[in-house]
């Protein structure tokens, strides 16, 4: 099971010992098969590598710029200084990235520069409320699914995270019963459309240590990705040990 923190634009040089509680959680024998993956903001993604080397949480990106290659993008990461700076993951096509100009097109290039460099990608994907209103959300998460991942090599290395944009920071969740058939419908598209057997997906939006046991009978889930809730240590493993025990 995937624990996921998505830090966004959160963090400083004193927050790094804030995870000194998750890292001795991460060495308990009982969370043994828990994978518990930071995405902090670049400034200290290779503080947090340092920090974590002799644990098994795992580092991640929050994003990158779609060129594969050095180049003139001032203000720009690629995936290649994200490799060298020690991440193993990478968080791509988030809605917050897609509000501000994230196409399908220009996150299947972030994706295929990603997978170039052995990092493994969380793909975000997930309707907005008015696209759910309509009854459009299958549809939504076809295309972004199906566009975002077109040609894509090495595809056992992308874990899925099914984020609702209308559930993120928002408070407000599926119930257990929809979320498991969207889950379910989401696997068997995957496993049709891009050929992978066993696909994990993720379920991310206000997910806390409030509502986590809403989510425990949900057999199909993978894991989660988590924003705010994980911001803070008590929450974080609250919620780990919810879901766990
Ligand atoms: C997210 O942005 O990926 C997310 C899940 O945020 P939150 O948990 O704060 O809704």
């Amino acid at each position: 099971m995937y624990f996921i923190a998505n830090w966004k634009m959160h963090g400083n040089l004193n927050s790094i010992n804030s995870i000194d509680r998750v890292i001795k959680l991460s060495r308990i024998s009982k969370y043994k098969k828990v994978r518990i993956i930071y995405c902090p903001p670049y400034t200290i993604l290779g503080n947090f590598v340092k920090k974590t080397k002799s644990s098994k949480i795992i580092i991640g990106a929050q994003n990158c710029h779609y060129r594969e290659n050095y180049g003139s993008f001032t203000g720009s990461i690629n995936a290649k200084m994200i490799k060298d700076i020690g991440a193993k993951f990478i968080i791509l096509g988030h809605s917050e990235n897609r509000f501000t100009g994230d196409t399908n097109k220009i996150i299947n290039l972030k994706v295929k520069s990603s997978i170039n460099e052995n990092l493994k990608v969380i793909f975000c994907f997930g309707e907005n409320f008015d696209q759910r209103k309509k009854s459009k959300t299958f549809q939504v998460i076809k295309k972004q699914i199906s566009a975002g991942l077109k040609n894509i090599k090495k595809k056992q290395n992308i874990i899925f995270a099914y984020e609702p944009v209308w559930s993120i920071g928002t408070g407000m969740i599926l119930n257990s019963e929809n979320l498991e058939k969207q889950i379910l419908n989401i696997k068997n598209y995957i496993k049709k459309k891009l050929k992978i057997p066993n696909p994990k997906v993720l379920y991310g939006g206000s997910v806390n240590p409030k509502n986590i046991k809403n989510f425990k009978n949900i057999k199909s889930l993978d894991g989660f990705l988590i924003g705010g809730a994980s911001q803070k240590s008590i929450n974080f493993i609250d919620i780990i040990k919810k879901m766990i025990n």
